[in-house]
C-alpha cells in the first residue's frame, strides 16, 4: 500500500462528540468516519483490522467444528411475532415496505436460524448443528456514545447450536466459551468471565466476556485471586467482600465492556416454531439450542480503548493493519530507489507494508506513523543508506538501525 494513493488519511479534524479515544484516534488515524452517532463507515485501514479481527474469530470457529453461513438483514414481521419479540425486543428496528408490508432488521438471528436449521432436522443423527455467521446487526440502541463499542449498526459474530439433549448442548457449551477465551487471549486480551441469569429467555446461565476499561458499559466484581466474576447489575456482592467462591480473595469493582457471551436457550426456539425431530427412543422431541455471541467491532473499539498512547493506536501486531509502516525521508533519487527496494523486497516476503511515500516533512511522517499504529517503524534516509541499513522502531521501543536481511529475518521469524 502507498499512502499517497490511499483512500482514508490523517486527519485533524473529529467531530466534537466523540467522547471516546477509539473513535477519537481512530477517526484522527483515518480508519474510520462517523455517518451518524452509532453508524460509521470503516475506511480502507480500518476494514483490515475489522476484517482480521474476523479472520481471528473464524479461525478459532474452525478449530470447534462450526458452519459459517450468511442469513438475511432483512427479517419479515411474522417470524419475530411468533417468539414474542416484535412487541418485547425494545431495541427492534421496524420498518414499512411502500406496499405496507413490514419487516425487522436484524438485531440478532434466533427468529431466523431456527427454521433454517430445522426444516433439514429430522432425526437425532441430524444433530448437533452448529452454524455461525458474521454478519451487521442493527439495534435502536438509546445511546450510542461510545464510538465502535456501541453501535446502531455493529458487526457480530453470531453462532447458534441445535443439540438432542442437554448434555450434549452442556458440552459444546463449554468447548464455545473455551474458543472464545481465545480469541480473547490472541488478540491480547484478558477476558473475565460472569455468570449471569440467562434473562428474559431462559432461567438458565449464561456467560458473559469482560474486557476491563473505563470506555466500558457495564460494572462488574471480581476476585483478586480466583476467576470468580459477576456483573453488578446482578449482584448481592460489594467492592471489599470476601469472595463467595475461593474465601480467600476480596472483590474490587470495575468497569468492563461486555466483548461476548454465551446464552443457553433451552427449547424455546423450536417449540415457538413447532420444529422438532424425532429422539432416540422415537419420540417427538425439540432441541436445546444455544447462542454464541462475540462483538467483531466492539472489539475494534475496545483494542483502542486498551492499546494507545498519546501519541496513537499501538495495534497489537495480530490484527494490525499493515506489519511495517515505511518512511523515506528526504526524496532524493538514491533515497526513494533505496526505499522502493525495501518496499518490493517485504511485498515480496509477504510482509504487509503501508509506505509513506509522500513528499511531505519528517515531522507529519513520523507524527502520522505513530497516530496510524503500524507495528514497525522503517525510516530510510541519505543518513541509513550511509550505513547500508535502516532505522526500525518497535511503536513502542526504542529505534536500532539494522541491515534489511536482519529486518527480515526478524519479521519472518515471528509472524504475525
Ligand atoms: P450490551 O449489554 O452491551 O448491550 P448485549 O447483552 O445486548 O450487550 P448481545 O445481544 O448478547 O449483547 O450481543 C452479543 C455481543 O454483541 C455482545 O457481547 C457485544 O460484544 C456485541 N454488541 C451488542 N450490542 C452491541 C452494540 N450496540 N454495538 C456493538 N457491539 C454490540
Ligand atoms: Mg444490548
Amino acid at each position: 500500500m502507498k499512502y499517497s494513493v490511499m483512500f482514508g488519511k490523517t486527519t485533524r479534524n473529529v467531530a466534537r462528540d466523540e467522547v471516546t479515544a477509539n473513535a477519537d484516534l481512530l477517526t484522527r488515524a483515518g480508519f474510520v468516519e462517523k455517518l451518524m452517532a452509532g453508524a460509521y463507515s470503516y475506511l480502507p485501514l480500518g476494514l483490515k483490522v475489522l476484517n482480521n479481527i474476523a479472520d481471528i474469530v473464524r479461525e478459532e470457529m474452525d478449530v470447534i467444528g462450526a458452519d459459517e453461513l450468511l442469513m438475511p438483514m432483512l427479517h419479515p414481521k411474522d417470524s419475530w411475532v411468533r417468539t414474542g419479540a416484535w412487541e418485547n425486543v425494545d431495541v427492534l428496528f421496524k420498518l414499512e415496505s411502500r406496499t405496507g408490508r413490514e419487516y425487522a432488521l436484524g438485531q440478532s438471528e434466533e427468529e431466523i436460524v431456527t427454521p433454517l436449521v430445522m426444516s433439514k432436522v429430522q432425526t437425532y443423527r441430524d444433530l448437533p448443528i452448529h452454524v455461525y455467521q458474521i454478519g451487521w446487526k442493527f439495534r435502536d440502541e438509546l445511546r450510542s456514545k461510545s464510538g465502535l463499542m456501541r453501535g446502531r449498526e455493529f458487526l457480530m459474530k453470531d453462532m447458534y447450536s441445535f443439540h438432542e439433549d442437554q448434555a450434549d448442548f452442556d458440552r459444546f457449551y463449554e468447548i464455545t466459551k473455551n474458543a472464545y477465551l481465545r480469541v480473547y487471549e490472541r488478540l491480547g486480551l484478558v477476558a473475565k468471565v460472569t455468570e449471569a441469569s440467562g434473562g428474559a429467555f431462559t432461567e438458565k446461565i449464561s456467560y458473559e466476556f469482560m474486557v476491563l476499561t473505563d470506555a466500558g458499559e457495564d460494572d462488574i466484581l471480581y476476585c483478586d485471586q480466583c476467576e470468580f466474576c459477576i456483573n453488578v447489575e446482578i449482584a448481592d456482592l460489594q467492592s471489599g467482600n470476601n469472595c463467595p467462591k475461593c474465601m480467600q480473595g476480596t472483590l474490587a469493582q470495575a468497569r468492563a465492556s461486555e466483548v461476548g457471551n454465551v446464552f443457553d436457550l433451552g427449547q424455546k426456539y423450536g417449540r415457538d416454531f413447532g420444529l422438532s425431530f424425532i429422539d432416540r427412543s422415537d419420540s417427538k422431541q425439540f432441541p436445546i439450542m444455544g447462542c454464541y455471541g462475540l462483538g467483531i467491532s466492539r472489539l475494534m473499539g475496545v483494542i483502542v480503548e486498551k492499546f494507545h498512547d498519546d501519541r496513537g493506536i499501538i495495534w497489537p501486531e495480530i490484527i494490525a493493519p499493515a506489519r511495517v509502516h515505511l518512511v523515506n525521508i528526504g526524496n532524493s533519487d538514491e533515497v526513494i530507489d533505496h526505499a522502493n527496494d525495501i518496499y518490493t523486497r517485504l511485498c515480496q516476503q509477504g510482509i504487509s507494508v503501508l509506505w509513506d511515500e509522500r513528499e511531505t516533512t519528517a515531522g507529519i511522517k513520523l507524527k502520522d506513523a505513530d497516530l496510524i499504529g503500524i507495528p514497525y517503524r522503517v525510516v530510510v534516509s541519505s543518513r541509513t543508506l550511509e550505513e547500508g541499513k535502516v532505522e526500525v522502531k518497535p511503536r513502542t521501543d526504542e529505534p536500532a538501525l539494522i541491515t534489511i536481511d536482519e529486518l527480515i529475518s526478524r519479521l519472518n521469524s515471528t509472524p504475525a
